[in-house]
């Protein structure tokens, strides 16, 4: 039997990924830029490890990436690093975040055809209740202090570290394939479930899959790839499909 602390690990590895993969897929991919369209239930079993795993309101996401597209570091632009300096984004992402994402015109502007339906208004617009929800799980598993440290662990890497690498790191550093102010890092990507493709994503922000040369790998696009066999989802043309009809993309 591995010791807890490396039961701690896993688990708060395991939970990273449940995050990153319901944010890429879900809040990113599905509902922000309808590159993919998932069936109900998979759609709700997504909200649903969001809501457990980072507490955040759906809308108010997407009305503050649908702005950083808008004004890609450009005036306007939530968080941009070369506005706001790469520190501030970097290591600040959270508050240039909240800062947006509190304004009701941002997400009255950005997020306009995003309505609530029951499962908003009673549970996943609460965010902190899914946060305290998910805690508990962590500590009637793990313990209570194990528990409480894979939560803390977690808010770490994904608040202060993976979430902020994609708005500063992928505005800053790496390399380009099309003409836009993002770039590409693939040790990122590897550890943001394809996000750090993020010069891609600029450039086809309708690309269910992020990754377009051979050499890159976007690790949710298997999993979008196979919900699609399933048909448990429908998908928008990748980058490479979109060139191939340029006329169309
Ligand atoms: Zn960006
Ligand atoms: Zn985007």
């Amino acid at each position: 039997m591995p010791s807890p602390l490396i039961l701690t690990l896993i688990a708060t590895a395991i939970i990273v990924q449940i995050a990153v993969f319901s944010t890429t897929v879900y809040l990113h991919r599905s509902i922000t830029h309808r590159a993919v369209v998932l069936v109900p239930v998979v759609a709700l079993g997504f909200r649903l490890a969001l809501w457990l795993t980072t507490g955040i309101v759906v809308k108010e996401w997407v009305a503050v990436h649908r702005k950083h597209h808008a004004f890609p570091d450009e005036e306007g632009d939530p968080h941009s690093p070369h506005l706001a300096g790469f520190w501030s984004v970097q290591l600040g992402n959270i508050f240039h975040y909240v800062r947006e994402a509190k304004n009701p015109d941002v997400i009255e502007k950005y997020a306009k055809d995003l309505k609530d339906d029951a499962w908003d208004r009673y549970l996943l617009n609460h965010g902190s209740v899914g946060l305290i929800i998910g805690i508990t799980v962590l500590c009637t598993v793990l313990g209570i202090g194990w528990g409480l440290l894979a939560g803390v662990l977690h808010a770490i890497l994904y608040v202060f570290i993976l979430s902020p690498s994609i708005n500063g790191l992928c505005h800053y550093f790496g390399y380009k394939n099309f003409d836009n102010t993002a770039t590409n890092l693939q040790s990122i990507a590897f550890l943001t479930g394809g996000e750090g493709l993020h010069n891609n994503h600029h450039g086809f922000q309708r690309s269910p899959k992020f990754s377009y040369r051979a050499n890159e790998f976007d690790p949710a696009w298997p999993v979008i790839w196979t919900l699609t066999k399933l048909r448990l989802a429908r998908r928008y043309k990748t980058i490479d499909e979109a060139l191939a009809q340029p006329q169309e993309s």
